[in-house]
């Protein structure tokens, strides 16, 4: 395997100072972090820049390079050929990297995003709602308990009172200490464990909120639910979740909806379907029906020969959706009902209908073909 000049690699010359390869690698390290970068190759070349950083920025290993290349650094405790490619930076996001690796430049305006003085938008809050078919077709208003976590009014969410910068981090929120590894030094930043990354202490702590700057409510709320929502839909009120961190926005509240069956009308999205049953000299003779909508009863013509499953367009009954903005159909399925118990006076009016032959094409040409099929 050949592997790249260190030198080259960070494209910075023999005699670069160690200013100048800190500040090359950041700028490579930047281009080719994987989290961020959009080049094919980011990951390898990311490996490769680690790699050269990790040697020419320890001034002992650096050395050890200049003078015997990249063989100072294989073969050794049973490594066969491992060289340095151990090195490995993956574990750590972008973040990471930047905010603790280079906290002490503070060139990428980074450190102050991970401090715990961050405005933070709150968590989001999930709340299921059943609805009856009605309710979702034509939208309702309903109010709802939750609980959510709100700013507590008392120390206006710090806490406590009486405010004092944090001795332990000086009001930076951090703490800086050395970290020695084999492949240098780094000065390391985490949060400070005193103030919890704030900066700042109170002398007296706020028993409202016990210190947290938040409480639970109970709240009650007035969810105005749009005509037309359907099982699985979910409505979100922005900003209607628990309060934020540090002045950060409130998170959301999403409501997620059941919608009951109803007991004749069937949904399938925005239309409607509706069987109608008829008799069966409705359905010989045709008829006018009364049929119910979602918007009162209209007449419908069913011509004389119907038969079951003949589906008629009601255009625009269907449920007029607030979110879509489209206005469904209304199907009607027609349903012949065959009476199972007849009066003797029924049969008879029955069987001398038999006598007069209705027979149609249809049923001749199969009778034809049963007489065929016996030949
Ligand atoms: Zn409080
Ligand atoms: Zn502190």
């Amino acid at each position: 395997m050949d592997k790249k000049d260190y030198y080259e690699v960070l494209g910075v010359q023999k005699n670069a100072s160690q200013d100048e390869i800190k500040s090359a690698f950041r700028k490579l390290a930047k281009k080719y972090h994987p989290d961020v970068s959009k080049e094919p190759d980011a990951e390898a070349k990311f490996k490769e820049i680690q790699e050269a950083y990790a040697v020419l920025s320890d001034e002992e290993k650096r050395k050890q390079y200049d003078q015997f290349g990249h063989a100072a650094f294989q073969g050794g405790a049973g490594g066969a050929g491992g060289g340095f490619g151990g090195f490995d930076f993956s574990g750590f996001s972008y973040d990471d990297i930047f905010d603790n690796i280079f906290g002490d430049f503070g060139g990428f305006g980074g450190s102050s995003r991970r401090s715990s003085n961050r405005a933070t938008k709150g968590n989001d809050s999930l709340v299921k709602m059943t609805l009856t078919f009605e309710e979702a077709v034509y939208g309702t208003k309903k109010e709802i308990e939750l609980e959510v976590t709100e700013t507590c009014d008392h120390c206006h969410g710090k806490g406590g009172f009486d405010e004092t910068t944090c001795e332990h981090c000086h009001g930076s929120g951090t703490i800086t200490s050395e970290q020695h590894t084999i492949f240098g030094s780094f000065l390391s930043k985490t949060t400070c464990p005193h103030c919890g990354g704030k900066g700042k202490s109170y002398k007296r702590k706020c028993s409202e909120c016990n210190g947290t700057g938040k409480i639970r409510v109970e709240k009650e709320l007035e969810i105005k639910v749009p005509a037309g929502v359907d099982t699985g839909n979910r409505l979100r009120l922005s900003g209607k979740g628990s309060a934020g961190t540090n002045g950060g926005p409130n998170g959301d509240l999403y409501i997620e909806f059941t919608v009951k069956d109803h007991e004749f009308y069937v949904r399938d999205e925005d239309d409607i379907y509706l069987e109608v049953p008829l008799t069966l000299t409705e359905a010989i003779l045709g008829c006018k029906k009364e049929i119910p909508t979602l918007y009162g009863n209209v007449n419908l013509t069913v011509p004389s020969g119907s038969e079951s499953g003949d589906k008629q367009r009601i255009k625009g009954k269907g449920i007029h959706n607030d979110s879509t903005h489209r206005k469904g159909d209304m199907y009607i399925v027609l349903k012949v009902i065959t009476p199972k118990k007849l009066s003797k006076e029924q049969k008879r009016l029955i069987e001398m209908l038999d006598d007069t032959d209705l027979n149609d094409k249809e049923i001749d040409k199969f009778k034809r073909f049963v007489r065929e099929n016996n030949n």
